[in-house]
């Protein structure tokens, strides 16, 4: 059966049997799918005849009348009847009568015989056969039986896994379509909007940790990543030692009054011998307990007279004495691979004595700006020209989160020096970054040279800003084209190029941290999408609260407004407006940008 043709976008078939319940099961679909922002047609093929309207409505009559074609129009619809008297109107014709300047998808109910791609749909108490594998146009299947198949399987009763795939089925066709057609300009052909979570998760399932490592000297070990599990060489404390300057004693003569004071020891230094019954010995801070005793009585509670010691307050056994061991035993885990050495992490590792540490290889990260109105600063700015900040503030981040960069500067607006400058970079590097020229509509040359790489999807974000994504990959080696807008670069790389680093680093905690403030003033937001506002937070001194303010100017050029802040806003797609008191979530900037 040839393949039916439908180009510009993305159509989708449910096939089964009578009974299986396709109607019920798109009904309840359909919410799911518009709530992700698709925009869905449906086109459903009837065996039988059919009336849209009924008889005695006023286009029945004129139908009848003898009008080939009916539009009937009003405030909210209208519909076109088309009177095929001789043939059924053939299914590429069909799905071109929808506008699919309107649409995303078009699903369509029916039409089991025509070579487009489908879900199978079936349910064992129905009793049919399987269209699958027979039918090679069937894409996947939604079943209530095991199934262990070559194609994707689905729980019939699932209905959000089976909304995901088909939002996955949409961006891939999307981004084919967008790569199949040379002059793409309107936003229709762009890939279907994935949320914030959406397009994290296909991040992170794509990128895999570095696994190569190197020894260094702790000196150098600040910020880097652990290859190997830290276990303690030795007993923390290494011995028994006081916890208090004070006098140790044998808990067996702790109801004596008197105690004869038979000595003293200093930190670094041990008492020879034995303590006997009925003597004590003044003992500092971290000094090791003599043998014999167990118990300190701190130095406040005491009185001496002569070589005569008593106490004031009541001891109990064992207290104010580190045992050996207490913190750290012999062979226990002090520190898991992929634990991010900082300030204290360096410190513990040096207590235990290690004067190196295995740790991952630096991620190597490539970066360039493109763009023909994009100018390196230093230089007299020429007409229509911007200089480039975004490699200045994606290096800056990359340098914080210890990433060794390949800098490529500014690249030259030209197919051939990009798609030279790319390849070089994916052999050189880990990761590629870019800003601008992602947007759908965007001419810029460096989409062409992805679209041919054909391994880079463009997405459209359900967030603002930050909306158009590009990322796939070069040879093999993750790529993120970020949007053009300066804000909108650093709100994408929190949310998706610092976790995909984090992860390829080998850090096992990747997702940015977040907190929650109550807000200072009401917040708006739209429904549908992650809205990313840039946003101060301070601790009430009153309520101890966290409160948080937004920045003045909002727009997404604005590098001033992330500048004035120390978090992001995050307001969730279910929601449109935060009121003054309402709690929000927030992602804290500090230590990352
Ligand atoms: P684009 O996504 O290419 O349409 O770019 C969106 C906006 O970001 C445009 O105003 C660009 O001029 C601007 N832009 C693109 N690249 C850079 C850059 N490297 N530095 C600063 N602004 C940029
Ligand atoms: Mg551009």
């Amino acid at each position: 059966m040839a393949i039916t043709k439908v180009k510009n976008i993305p159509v989708l078939g449910f096939a089964a049997y009578s009974g299986t319940g396709k109607t019920t099961l798109l009904e309840a679909l359909l919410p799911l799918l518009t709530d992700t922002g698709l925009r869905i047609g449906v086109l459903k093929h009837a065996h039988h005849n059919f009336d849209v309207d009924k008889p005695g409505k006023d286009s029945y009559r004129l139908r009848k009348a003898g009008a080939s074609q009916m539009l009937i129009s009003s405030r909210y619809r209208h519909a076109l009847m088309t009177e095929t008297p001789d043939e059924e109107a053939n299914f590429e014709y069909l799905i071109n009568r929808f506008d699919h300047q309107l649409l995303d998808l078009i699903l369509v109910e029916g039409c089991k015989n025509i070579a487009f791609p489908k879900i199978e749909l079936n349910r064992q108490q129905v009793g049919k056969p399987w269209l699958y594998p027979s039918d090679d146009n069937i894409i996947a299947v939604a079943s209530d039986s095991e199934l262990e198949l070559q194609i994707p399987t689905l729980e019939i009763n699932d209905l959000d896994a089976i909304c995901q795939f088909i939002q996955q089925y949409v961006v891939q066709q999307q981004s084919t379509i967008v790569n199949s057609s040379p002059a793409v300009c309107c936003d229709t052909l762009s890939p279907a909007f994935l949320s914030v979570e959406q397009g994290q998760q296909k991040i992170l399932r794509s990128v895999d940790a570095l696994t190569s490592s190197e020894e260094i000297t702790l000196d150098n070990a600040y910020g880097r990543v652990l290859a190997k599990s830290i276990h303690s060489p030795i007993n923390v404390p290494a011995y028994t030692n006081s916890a208090m300057d004070g006098y140790a004693l044998r808990s067996d003569d702790l109801d004596h009054d008197d105690f004869k004071l038979v000595g003293s020891v200093m930190a670094g230094y041990s008492y020879q011998g034995e303590l006997g019954a009925g003597e004590t010995v003044q003992i500092m801070t971290g000094a090791p307990i003599p043998l014999g005793a167990d118990t300190v009585i701190m130095r406040e509670q005491s009185t001496v007279k002569g070589d005569t010691v008593s106490f004031s307050a009541k001891a109990s056994k064992g207290q104010n004495v580190r045992q050996a061991g207490e913190d750290l035993e012999v062979g226990q885990t002090v520190f898991e691979q992929g634990c991010l050495v900082e300030a204290p992490e360096l410190g513990m590792i040096a207590s235990l004595g290690f004067g190196s540490v295995n740790v991952r290889r630096k991620l190597k990260v490539a970066v360039f700006s493109t763009g023909d109105e994009v100018q390196a600063p230093g230089s007299e700015l020429k007409a229509n020209s911007i200089f480039d900040s975004n490699r200045f503030t994606i290096k800056a981040i990359l340098q914080k989160l210890d990433c060794e960069i390949i800098d490529l500067g500014i690249l030259e607006d030209d197919e051939m020096v990009m798609e030279k400058a790319i390849e070089q970079a994916s052999h050189a590097a880990d990761l590629i970054i870019t800003s601008g020229g992602v947007s759908v509509g965007d001419a810029d040359f460096i989409k062409n040279v992805l679209e041919r790489s054909g391994n880079v999807n463009f997405w459209r974000i359900n967030m603002r800003p930050g909306r158009p994504l590009a990322f796939g990959s070069i040879n093999n080696k993750p790529f993120f084209g970020l949007p053009g807008n300066p804000v909108a670069v650093m709100v994408s790389f929190i949310n998706f190029v610092e976790p995909a680093i984090r992860k390829m680093q080998g850090v096992t905690d990747f997702m940015p941290f977040k907190a929650t403030a109550i807000a200072s003033e009401n917040l708006r937001s739209r429904q549908g999408r992650t809205e990313f506002s840039r946003g101060v937070y301070s601790m009430n001194n009153n309520t101890g609260q966290l409160e948080v303010r937004l920045t003045g100017k909002q727009g997404s050029g604005i590098l001033r407004s992330m500048s004035e802040a120390n978090c992001l806003i995050e307001i969730s797609p279910n929601i449109d407006t935060v009121k003054q008191g309402e709690y929000v979530t927030i992602i804290p900037l500090q230590g990352r940008i």
